[in-house]
């Protein structure tokens, strides 16, 4: 191989430091990429790919670059496409480098570990975690928010599926394994749940962790925590202080939402936009803070299990919602605070100016009128709040002493710190300010000597202080009285030694006092440093105060109750789905009640499709969820039992990412509830068995309520189309029959969205596809066969019976055809708007047999 050229060997050598990021390789105003590296980055930022010499005989490479000024915005988008980027940097000065320029990575940007404010978003955690597996077959997760400073650890040891189950949905950007991690495994966290490998094999436990993980007693989680953090020092290679010491997660200790409820009951983002909007966060979000935000979605993570601790909250969000002139203003207070907890890690990593110490004072400042709100609603569980709050007066005297109000952007061009702060810089700004002063007096006294009303005294970077005469004027100057310097088109220019020496003077007390501004701020700043742990003591205060307040404030909005707990039977007066009435039109969604106990703990649901029967299950799901978090529920009132775990099986969409088919899903989310449900646990079947022949999904669908009902005693909310299964409620003595109502009109279905006792009568589906808007002769032919098969015991198609010949299904004249000499096309036609018009979701396995058979059938004709 021919010989690379000096700088691409230095390249090549810092390269395979860095197999797995796009190496920023800084070369004059650009940063460049070459090879792969090129090739990828030019595809994924939408740049040019060009090509350079490598050496004698080299092919040429292919290389892109990005203006150096501009380079920010496509780190951002390779970062947010789940990249790694090194920036690596000139670290000599070009102009004295003896061969070529030294250069080194001096920053690792991970998806993970990203803390430009510019790259995160506000409401949301950006999580690094650390997966380790040990012989015994448990795994430990570490988090950490690099941003934040968080830090917390889960063991968990119900084996690889817990572990997806706990990583699913939580807003982590990058994941560090060891390289033994199994491939699968590896496969999986990228793949499936969409995070940033990253690789630690040595894990080394340093001293500098000791502060963190004091109350780690356990070996596998120091292993996991030390895992995490040698990463990110390896990578960071800046201060890390304001990380908070580890906190472990018990799982136990909370509501155990597996991945396919958090995902069914969208509770932070929708199934199919992926997005917040329509999400049980998306109604109950009302809080003012970012941190508040953040906190929120916590708590939706995981919600509470321990009744003091729930009634604790709902106590503060009672006091929140009746004192409601008081929790304006808190609310109006806590818009005026701002991230602390970020500003804490920006100080900490050394990247904030004086502006965000502002910021910071500003929020301080606001914690004493924070607190005497709190205490004006006079509740025991707010006051504690309050109490909690304890405001930084020391930094806030020092910001107030030191900083000025409007400071510019930039710390290195002075004007940031105020007067009478430090006296050696009022020394030199009194020498800048007397200098000047001189100057002004110069100006004065040679205007009067000379006579010259224009002359002026101007300054600038190259010449500095000089005396403008224009040329109308020069021969009123004396001869030899100044010493030329410049000569303008209209003016001439000139200095004095007396001059001069006074611009000495002003500029070295200017160049001083810049420098000393400097100093001085990054001596407050590491002031600041030390009370960092305060600082976040107080943002997770503020943040808890956030939440509660915002759940008193979507409470009152919607008129949600305050639920009550310690009964052992659940009951919910007029309850309501939270999203699908807050996307209604007011007061068009229809309450139900429903009550779960000992006796009937099992509800079999019939309804037809479109009526409500998925709407009713999620209801519960959600309700039980807010009330556990400490909200109020929307009802008009609730006892509600305290779920150890909630299941869920509903809705019909694809698991594409893992490439199995609905019906795989549906029987590994009903062997997850199987296999893990107690009698304080919530199952939600929704029309199980769907995604098989009939009998075969209605055996596996008695068989599994059966089950349930035998042996696991949960409280189960099932709905079926098998109307057979009604009859279960004769051979099941907890199991009790409801369904949503439905009246036929003038051969219209009309729903009614309630939920009586008993079975439903029929199944509707036709009236259905005939709201829908179906051609009229499918509807016809529909009702054909459906008479045909109920005249029939079995619930399987006997396609003799299923004569398709007997009605014409495209009435030529009422399709669309523009040209009528094809009729064959104007039926295929038909067949793929059919076809189109399918929803295949709404079908039962027999209906979508019906629909293809007849569909082929038309094609053949
Ligand atoms: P099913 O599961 O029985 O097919 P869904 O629960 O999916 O029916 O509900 C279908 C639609 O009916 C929902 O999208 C909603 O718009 C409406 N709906 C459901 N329940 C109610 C209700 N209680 N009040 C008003 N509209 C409802
Ligand atoms: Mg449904």
């Amino acid at each position: 191989m021919a010989k690379l050229t000096p700088m691409m060997e230095q390249y090549m050598k810092i390269k395979a430091e860095y197999k797995d990021a796009f190496l920023f390789y800084r070369l004059g105003d650009f940063y460049e990429l070459f090879y792969e590296d090129a090739i990828d980055a030019a595809r994924e930022l939408e740049i040019t790919l060009t090509k350079r010499g490598g050496g004698k005989g080299e092919s040429e490479i292919p290389m892109c670059g990005v203006p150096h000024h501009s380079a920010e915005n496509y780190i951002k988008t390779l970062i947010e496409k789940g990249y790694k980027v090194a920036i690596c940097e000139q670290v000599e000065d070009p102009k004295t480098a003896k061969g070529v320029v030294k250069r080194e990575v001096v920053q690792l940007i991970t998806p993970g570990t990203v803390m430009e404010s510019n790259m995160l978003k506000e409401g949301e955690n950006n999580y690094i975690a650390s997966l380790s597996h040990f012989k015994d077959g448990s795994y430990v997760i570490a988090y950490n928010d690099l941003s934040t400073g968080e830090n917390y650890l889960a063991l968990i040891s119900g084996g690889w599926d817990s572990v997806i189950h706990e990583l699913f949905n939580q807003p982590i950007r990058e994941i560090v394994i060891s390289s033994n991690l199994p491939e699968e495994m590896q496969h999986q966290l990228k793949e499936r749940l969409n995070i940033t490998l990253s690789f630690q094999d040595e894990v080394t436990f340093s001293a500098e962790y000791r502060s963190l993980s004091e109350n780690l007693n356990d070996e596998r989680l120091m292993k996991a925590f030390s895992r995490l953090l040698n990463y990110i020092q390896d990578t960071q290679k800046r201060s890390l202080d304001h990380l908070q010491p580890a906190e472990v997660i018990r799982l136990k200790d909370h509501l155990s939402l597996d991945m396919y409820s958090k995902r069914n009951l969208e509770l932070t983002e929708t199934i199919i936009k992926k997005g917040k909007h329509g999400s049980l966060l998306w109604v109950l979000d009302k809080t003012a803070t970012a941190m508040g935000s953040r906190m929120l979605k916590k708590w939706l993570e995981r919600p509470l299990l321990d009744r003091n601790q729930i009634e604790a909250r709902l106590e503060a969000v009672e006091g929140f919602y009746r004192g409601f002139m008081e929790r304006d203003t808190l609310r109006e207070v806590l818009r005026s605070v701002y991230d602390l907890e970020r500003l804490a890690g920006r100080i900490a990593f050394g990247n904030v100016n004086a502006r965000d110490l502002i910021q910071l004072k500003v929020s301080l400042e606001k914690i004493p009128e924070l607190k005497n709100t709190l205490e004006q609603f006079q509740v025991k569980e707010l006051s504690n709040l309050a109490e909690q709050l304890v405001y930084p007066e020391y930094l806030v005297g020092l910001l107030d002493a030191s900083l000025v109000e409007n400071p510019p952007m930039s710390i290195k061009e002075g004007s940031i710190i105020k007067t009478g702060y430090n006296e050696t810089l009022d020394s030199y700004r009194d020498a800048s300010k007397n200098g000047k002063t001189w100057i002004a007096e110069l100006e004065q006294k040679e205007r009067e000597e000379t006579n010259i009303k224009s002359l002026k005294i101007g300054y600038n970077r190259v010449f500095g202080y000089y005396i403008e005469v224009t040329k109308a004027n020069i021969h009123l100057l004396p001869e030899g009285r100044y010493e030329r310097k410049q000569t303008l088109t209209n003016a001439e220019r000139y200095i004095t030694p007396e001059l001069k020496e006074k611009e000495v003077l002003i500029l070295e007390a200017e160049e001083k006092s810049v420098d000393l501004e400097y100093t001085l701020f990054i001596e407050i700043r590491e002031k600041i440093k030390k009370h960092i742990p305060e600082l976040q003591q107080l943002a997770d205060v503020v943040s808890n105060i956030d939440v509660l307040q915002g759940f008193a404030t979507v409470s009152e909005e919607n008129n949600y109750k305050r639920p009550r707990f310690g009964n052992s039977s659940l009951m919910i007066k007029n309850g309501r789905h939270p999203v699908v009435e807050r996307v209604m039109k007011d007061g068009s969604f229809v309450p139900n009640d429903i009550s779960l106990d000992e006796d009937k703990h099992i509800l079999l649901i019939t309804g037809p499709n479109m009526s409500g029967k998925s709407t009713y299950m999620r209801q519960l799901a959600l309700t039980a969820i807010m009330g556990q978090i400490g909200c109020f529920v929307p009802c008009e009132e609730a006892d509600l039992i305290i779920f150890d775990q909630i299941f869920t099986r509903i809705g019909a969409a694809d698991d594409l990412v893992s490439g199995q088919s609905t019906f795989m899903v549906e029987m590994l989310e009903a062997k997850h509830a199987i296999a893990n449900a107690t009698d304080r646990s919530l199952i939600l079947l929704d029309e199980i068995g769907r995604g098989t022949s009939t009998y075969d999904g209605m055996a596996l669908a008695q068989a599994i309520v059966e089950y349930i009902h035998n042996n696991i005693h949960a409280k189960t909310l099932f709905s079926t189309h098998y109307h057979e299964l009604t009859a279960l409620e004769d051979s099941l003595s907890n199991l009790k029959n409801i369904h949503v109502r439905a009246e036929e009109n003038e051969g219209t279905v009309v729903f009614l969205h309630q939920i009586k006792e008993g079975a439903a009568d029929q199944s509707y589906g036709i009236h259905v596809a005939k709201l829908a808007e179906l051609p009229d002769a499918l509807i016809e032919r529909a009702s054909v066969i459906l008479q045909q098969l109920e005249s029939d015991d079995k619930p399987t198609p006997n396609t003799e019976k299923i004569e398709a010949g007997q009605l014409s299904f495209f009435v030529e004249d009422k399709v669309p055809v523009k040209n009528d000499k094809q009729p064959k096309l104007a039926k295929q036609h038909t067949v793929v708007t059919e076809l189109k018009d399918l929803n295949l979701f709404e079908l039962t396995p027999l209906e979508a047999m019906n629909e293809l058979y007849r569909l082929q059938k038309m094609v053949k004709q």
